[in-house]
């Protein structure tokens, strides 16, 4: 099928080359003039896993990248709307990129077109759409509008789009879902799977994914109500992390005890230093409004906010009671993006941490193994950027661990306790065992855990401060 994809951010563009892998021709659009000049020239703008390999495996064959909306909408029979949907002041999401779109299609509609919302929108956006549409001139027989909400996670982009849990089609009439499966075929039949050259299956995957087709307006509350839920949980056992430090209790161990019980599952109960990214704080707001805006007032999420928020204050205050005071501290910091395997660094709370670590007068010094251009972007000369872990702890008055990449949970952390000035690393993920950093000689502050205190490291010399 020839499709278009409207908006090549990370999901544009994840979408737009895993619809290629799918056996369509797609023509991917964006108005940003930088981003498309690297796409044009075949490349990735983003960091994400296996993208590359399929940008370069259809680029000019069966992925083009273009400015002209109005042309690629004409020669497309799917239209995907994958622009941003950032929040407002109000908490609200801003609608404006996905209303100029409905705009600009508007001009082209030539012959039955499936309009897809990929954005992740409030509920009644698709009547929107459609009435956008309508008032510029298409007429109602010429399309129809669907909403294909995207779960993918930023990191794990291309598996979740192939290997997804389900796919929800959200339309209200028959007419577009023939379309839609069509798009979907190699993924319903499994027949992608089979292939020689598909990209691997990630661990625990069932295939095929459940197709679910309900209205347009269940559709777009899925999304918001799925990412509302995961933010949720991952606030509960924020809470329960801070309950297990007052009572000495071990979150770790919490966390496989309720997470082994099938109702609850293990995944997504990870305590640390509160979520972040381009999606969960702009969801929970745009729900929350969408729920006052209907007249139910959802202050559950009111409670899932506040608590991530108090979680990067709780990380500030760990850094504080193992320092002391910050002022001219130098602080060595692994992790900029809001979560390994992204260059992602939109709503960090790596990025709010260093923000006020800075206000409160510390130095900083960071490295990230993938996120470092886009906090050059933001940080510029405020803060020092390293080449390695080994760098960020050369020198450094502590060490603080902000994102969960692999290769920070693997360091030699005896090399790590000979390059701090003071042994002492405050981890908002809980890469590591307690006991590991109190072999190696690390005062270890971590969430929900136990500290290591220098009372209990017994082995002499703990630092190399003079
Ligand atoms: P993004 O900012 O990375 O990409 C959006 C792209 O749209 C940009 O490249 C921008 O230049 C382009 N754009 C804006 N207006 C345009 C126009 N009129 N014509 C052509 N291009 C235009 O955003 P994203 O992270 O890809 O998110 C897109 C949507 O998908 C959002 O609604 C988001 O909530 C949702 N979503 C995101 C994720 C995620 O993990 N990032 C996951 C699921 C859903």
């Amino acid at each position: 099928m020839n499709i278009a994809v409207i908006g090549s951010g990370y999901v544009g563009l994840v979408a737009a080359a895993c619809l290629c892998e799918l056996g369509h021709d797609v023509i991917c659009v964006d108005n940003d003039a930088q981003k498309l000049k690297l796409l044009q020239n075949g490349q990735v703008p983003i960091h994400e896993e296996f993208l590359p390999e399929l940008v370069a495996r259809h680029h000019g064959v069966h992925l083009h990248f273009s400015r002209n909306l109005v042309d690629a909408v004409r020669a497309s029979s799917a239209i995907f709307i994958a622009v941003g949907t950032p929040t407002k002041a109000t908490g609200e999401a801003d609608l404006s990129f996905v209303e100029a779109v409905a705009r600009e299609i508007s001009k082209a509609i030539s012959g039955y077109k499936v309009i897809v919302t990929k954005s992740t929108v409030p509920v009644y956006t698709n009547r929107w759409v459609r009435q956008v549409l309508l008032l510029n001139g298409a007429a109602p027989s010429e399309f129809d509008v669907v909403s294909n909400p995207e779960f993918l996670r930023e990191g794990k982009a291309v598996t979740d789009f192939l290997y997804p849990d389900r796919i929800v089609i959200g339309a209200n009439s028959d007419r577009p879902v023939p379309v839609m499966n069509e798009i979907y075929a190699p993924l319903l039949s499994g027949s992608y799977y089979r292939r020689a050259d598909s990209i691997p299956a990630p661990a625990h995957h069932s295939n095929p994914p459940q197709i679910l087709y309900s209205s347009a307006a269940s559709a777009e509350l899925i999304k918001h109500a799925a990412n509302a839920f995961l933010a949720m949980k991952i606030s509960f056992i924020n809470a329960v992390a801070n309950i297990c430090e007052a009572v000495g209790a071990d979150i770790e161990d919490v966390c496989k005890g309720i997470g082994s019980d099938s109702r609850i599952g293990a995944r997504f109960l990870r305590a640390g230093i509160g979520y972040g990214g381009s999606c969960f704080p702009k969801d929970v707001a745009a729900f929350r409004t969408v729920a006052r805006n209907f007249g139910y007032d959802f202050r559950l999420l009111d409670e899932v906010e506040r608590i991530n928020t108090g979680q990067r204050f709780q990380f500030i205050h760990k850094v504080r009671s193992a320092l002391w005071t910050l002022k001219g501290k130098k602080l060595g910091v692994l992790g900029v993006a809001y979560k390994c395997g992204t260059d992602d660094i939109r709503e960090s709370p790596a990025v709010a941490i260093i923000q006020q670590l800075l206000a409160e007068g510390a130095e900083i010094k960071a490295f990230d193994p993938a996120a470092m251009s886009r906090a050059q972007e933001i940080f510029g000369s405020q803060i020092a950027f390293a080449d390695s872990a080994y760098d960020v702890a050369d020198g450094s008055d502590a060490l603080l661990l902000l994102t969960d990449w692999e290769e920070f949970a693997h360091l030699d952390l005896n090399l790590i306790r000979e390059k701090l000035k003071y042994p002492i690393v405050v981890d908002g993920r809980n890469l590591y065992a307690p006991q590991a950093m109190a072999n190696a000689g690390l005062i270890y502050h971590s969430v929900g855990r136990t500290p290591v205190r220098l009372e209990r490291l017994t082995e002499a010399p703990v630092g190399r401060a003079s």
